[in-house]
């Protein structure tokens, strides 16, 4: 059951409220993994090294693809799954999952090691980029550069100097990045040094993304968070001298501890290191975290402010970083406006866009077929040793599916283009959802604005997520979502 974050409830319940994909991750299922080896196409005998053609531009709409697939939650036992042709494709993008951190945070619920010692390190490298040169191999994937590239975790800027180049280096022996309109690679302050940036800087990242979460040091410290505050100042001084195209500053509104002066105070310090882009989330507690077997430990409800206050907090932030110069760009982010305002990979998912998902539980979407890698650390591993991709689950989505995950996923930005989605996918499919549309302007979350533009309120933005599932098929209304 997807949490009601609509509620004005003063506590947070445990649960998660972000949507990030569609249909939800529940549906997906081991009995549909037959479908991505059949939109993979046939392994090449030794992989292809594919370093040039810069991708042609485009945001992903690639024109409507038109499955054949099983209705929803059926196993893809048969048939073409799609129809996107590797000739005409849409950009593809790279994810490396790198799944270690110093120390577990409270509210994290990634599949993450804090216990691995550096030949564990070494032997995930190999399997990782291993698993890039599987992939190189296949049929979908040829003379197809990377449009970009994501360095997430976990904490990859956990990797050594040699780690890093290591790994950068086998992977560059089947597949190259250096067309790549963007490369993100996320960091935990306390883990940098200045030598590591210039590794980091020279294989290519062009979006630094610091994960700050809170300047105060006293919630820092009772989130689980590793790094205090020095930390960040430093690690921020470090990437302006060596230099980045963009540097994105990760902010939690709402975490323990946290207090409407702190948080206030944590938006200033943040302004006044001026960062070209900023994430802010509003904090959830999802099952699997510390704070949630906590709280069901003590029968009680985890320490964390209620939706409206941190909707009340987040709208604070965006007014002050409107302020200052800063557009609001969705329901998360705020960028100076600019040519370092992107973010390709948001923006290239959200339309369709291929991913490959590496790396143990790392998720993929490719020519429709969702899956998700094993999430045990064994399992993953032992898959690579035997040369075979380590896919767990896996989802074929239907037109109709493909349509209201770009609808839902879009609309996280604040704005939706309707002639974009008449074009993209069959006329009706939007004509069937307006009455949800409809709904939303009703209760004031959101507008239509000119011939074809649909768009959120404030209000409608800060909640989005609690709003997005009305749009889901009705197999999936108050299903578990993850
Ligand atoms: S740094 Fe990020 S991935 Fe690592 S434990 Fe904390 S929240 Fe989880």
């Amino acid at each position: 059951m997807q949490l009601d974050i609509l509620s004005d409830k003063p506590t947070t319940e445990v649960g998660s409220y972000f949507i990030s994909n569609y249909p939800p991750f529940s549906a997906w299922s081991a009995g549909q993994t037959g479908a991505v080896e059949r939109v993979l196409g046939e392994a090449s005998a030794a992989p292809t090294r594919v370093t040039s053609a810069r991708p042609a531009p485009g945001n992903g709409s690639t024109g409507a693809p038109t499955s054949a697939a099983p209705a929803s939650g059926a196993p893809a036992s048969a048939s073409p799954v799609s129809d996107l042709s590797p000739s005409d494709p849409p950009p593809l993008g790279l994810y490396l999952h790198i799944p270690f951190c110093r120390k577990r945070c409270h509210f994290c619920y990634f599949r993450v090691y804090t216990d691995k010692n550096s030949s564990d390190v070494d032997a995930y490298i190999d399997a990782l980029s291993h698993e890039v040169a599987l992939y190189a191999r296949r049929e979908r994937f040829r003379d197809r550069p990377f449009d970009f590239v994501y360095f997430g975790g976990g904490t990859p800027s956990f990797l050594s100097n040699e780690q890093l180049r290591l790994l950068v280096g086998r992977i560059n022996e089947h597949w190259h990045w250096d067309h790549a309109r963007e490369v993100t690679f996320e960091c935990e302050p306390g883990t940098l040094k200045e030598s590591k940036l210039e590794v980091i800087r020279d294989i290519g990242v062009t979006r630094l993304s610091l994960g700050v979460e809170h300047f105060d040091d006293e919630t820092l410290a009772l989130n689980g968070r590793a790094h205090k505050s020095p930390e960040i100042f430093r690690a921020y001084d470090w990437a302006r001298r060596v230099g980045f195209p963009q540097i994105n500053l990760d902010l939690i509104a709402g975490m323990v501890g946290d207090t409407e002066d702190r948080w206030h105070a944590a938006v200033e310090r943040a302004l006044d290191m001026a960062p070209d882009s900023l994430t802010v989330y509003q904090m959830e507690v999802p099952h699997n975290t510390t704070l949630a077997r906590d709280a069901k430990a003590h029968g009680e409800a985890p320490p964390v402010a209620g939706w409206s206050t941190k909707r009340a907090w987040v709208d604070a932030a965006f007014r002050r970083f409107e302020q200052a110069g800063y557009v609001v760009s969705s329901a998360y982010t705020v960028v100076k406006p600019g040519p370092r305002a992107a973010f390709r990979y948001r923006d290239a998912l959200w339309r369709g866009a291929d991913m490959v998902g590496t790396g143990v539980a790392s998720f993929s979407h490719v020519a429709g077929v969702h899956f998700q890698n094993a999430d045990r650390w064994e399992d993953y591993l032992d898959a690579l040793a035997s040369d075979r991709l380590p896919i767990a689950r896996a989802f074929v989505t239907t037109d109709r599916q493909r349509f209201i995950r770009e609808l839902v996923l879009q609309l996280k930005l604040g704005r939706i283009d309707l002639a974009y989605f008449r074009g993209k996918f069959a006329a009706e499919a939007v004509t069937e959802r307006r009455p949800v549309l409809d709904a939303l302007v009703e209760e004031g979350f959101a507008r239509f604005s000119g011939s074809d533009a649909f768009e959120l309120t404030r209000a409608g933005l800060l909640r989005v997520d609690g709003l997005l599932p009305r749009f889901f098929e009705p197999q999936f209304q108050g299903v578990r979502y993850t």
